[in-house]
């Protein structure tokens, strides 16, 4: 079917005491990968593409493959700009077709952060497309995305204010995750999170989430989180497939040979990642 939004995927959700995933694509195969880890596990899915990626191909290739995806299955699928970065990205990836938009307006200061976020909003919901926005950091390294690691907790008074004055539809909030690579055992901080979640009353976003133990993410759904964002570990999946099969057959130069190993690490891990989050046969089908 089409692509959906991701604001009904998102209410449902949280009604209901699950999360969705959202899995950052970086190339046909994962896309090919993530939609078979939905389709075997029954799973709404949301994939996304950073700034970092969308240089890489452009908006449209990332789109038309996501789409060509969706047109296949019965399983409801969104289109997501994680991380845009400015109002001219996030109204482009908009106009292009995403279904689903992010401004991340978290390095500025709180005031402009709030207009910034509210003109995206703006723009996106005269089509109908949900907003998420970002308070507080995360912090770590993905792609161009450099985070701020000090102080990294959002402010729970501050995210009610913000969630008013923006008309966001979810919110990605700091509460000690970050991208990229850990260094040790991460420690989500869930008291941070509880106290958010009191009083705001849309869908929460994990970032970060490569890495946090399961047993921490599950805990972070029961206090509010709906949308669990993996990137790292799909890049690592995927080019761990690649490197093995190479390894065994380093004559092989036909990328259909080494994509398809590749192709089932993903789908193995993001099927994993599903029953994680508690997704798994929420998909009607
Ligand atoms: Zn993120």
């Amino acid at each position: 079917m089409a692509l959906v939004t991701s604001k009904e995927m998102l209410e449902e959700a949280k009604k209901n005491g699950y999360a969705v995933g959202a899995f950052n694509v970086e190339n046909m195969e994962m896309v090919m990968a993530v939609l078979a880890a939905a389709e075997e596990t029954g799973s709404p899915v949301i994939m996304q593409t950073t700034p970092g990626t969308i240089k890489y191909a452009g908006l449209d290739y990332y789109l038309a493959n996501v789409r060509a995806a969706a047109e296949r299955t019965k399983i409801p699928v969104v289109m997501h700009l994680d991380h845009g970065n400015s109002f001219e990205l996030a109204c482009k990836a908009y106009r292009t077709g995403y279904t689903s938009i992010m401004i991340d307006g978290s390095k500025l200061p709180f005031e402009d952060n709030i207009s910034l976020t509210e003109s995206v909003v703006r723009v996106c919901h005269s089509g109908g497309v949900p907003v998420e926005g970002e308070l507080g950091k995360v912090g770590g390294k993905e792609d161009d995305l450099v985070g701020d690691d000090s102080n990294p907790y959002t402010d729970p008074e501050e995210a009610k204010i913000f969630v008013e004055k923006t008309g966001v539809d979810f919110l990605a909030v700091g509460i000690g995750t970050s991208h990229g690579v850990y260094k040790g055992i991460p420690k989500v901080n869930v008291e941070v999170l509880a106290s958010i979640r009191d009083v705001v009353s849309i869908p929460l976003v994990m970032h970060g989430t490569s890495g946090v133990p399961d047993d921490q993410v599950k805990d972070c759904i029961s206090k509010g989180i709906c949308k669990v964002n993996y990137a790292t570990d799909l890049r690592i999946a995927y080019t761990e497939g690649v490197k093995a099969h190479l390894k065994e057959h380093p004559d092989d130069f036909d990328p259909k040979k080494y994509s398809a190993p590749a192709m089932e690490k993903v789908k193995a891990y993001v099927m994993q990642k599903m029953e994680v989050v508690g997704s798994c046969g929420r998909a009607a089908r």
